[in-house]
């Protein structure tokens, strides 16, 4: 795929985040990997607005192609890119179930098999650090190597996939996941939850089946 397509297919994955609720304003951003860096959403623009032409081009050192702002929220897309090789987009929203469980500081437990879409048995929930700063995407560096999504103490969640229509639906996901969990828990203070052997299961079914809901 070329540059062009490529960031059409960012400003579509954008539009569709909005359509599922699961952007607030424009606090959302959306990042595809590009040569040695990334295509990423530039910095307070509408999605309405975008085009391709506007979607910024960043090396991987971090370099913005000039006359062009990418999101503040940058460093945490290229380090994403650096620490999952085999993995090639990234969303980020402040989707308001996984922010909600975010603020209690909590993980998402294996309250439903789908958790394994993560890679793991749970959600991680990584440390506050102010947004935009280097300290925030290295938590983001260490918790994505585990988990392919992330809640964010006090701030929102992380997915990132093969591809982007992969990481936004993987978003979706952890979204339902995470109303899910706030429903369980707001009736019983203790969430059941599968067993680790259940969810060993589940994790290996999906390495061999890919990703889907069944
Ligand atoms: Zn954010």
């Amino acid at each position: 795929m070329n540059r062009e397509q490529l960031a059409q297919q960012v400003i579509d994955t954008c539009l569709e985040m909005n359509a599922l609720g699961l952007n607030q304003g424009t606090s959302g951003n959306v990042s595809v990997r590009y040569k040695d860096g990334m295509l990423i959403t530039p910095s307070g623009i509408p999605y309405q607005k975008l085009t391709p032409e506007m979607i910024v081009y960043v090396d991987s050192l971090g370099h913005a192609e000039s006359g062009k702002v990418p999101s503040s929220e940058w460093h945490f897309h290229l380090a994403c890119f650096e620490a999952r090789p085999e993995l090639n987009a990234v969303i980020h929203t402040h989707a308001v179930h996984c922010t909600a469980v975010s603020v209690l500081n909590r993980h998402i437990p294996a309250l439903h098999y789908m958790v394994a879409v993560t890679g793991i048995d749970h959600v991680p929930c990584i440390p506050y650090s102010t947004f935009g700063s280097q300290a925030l995407a290295d938590s983001v560096s260490s918790g994505i190597r585990e988990s392919k999504a992330l809640l964010m103490q006090h701030h929102g969640m992380i997915a990132m996939e093969i591809n982007l229509e992969k990481a936004l639906w993987l978003a979706n996901e952890v979204e339902v996941l995470a109303n899910l969990y706030l429903k369980v828990s707001s009736v019983q203070n203790e969430v059941p939850i599968l067993s680790a052997e259940e969810m060993q299961t589940v994790i290996e079914k999906f390495k061999t089946y890919g990703l889907k809901s069944e």
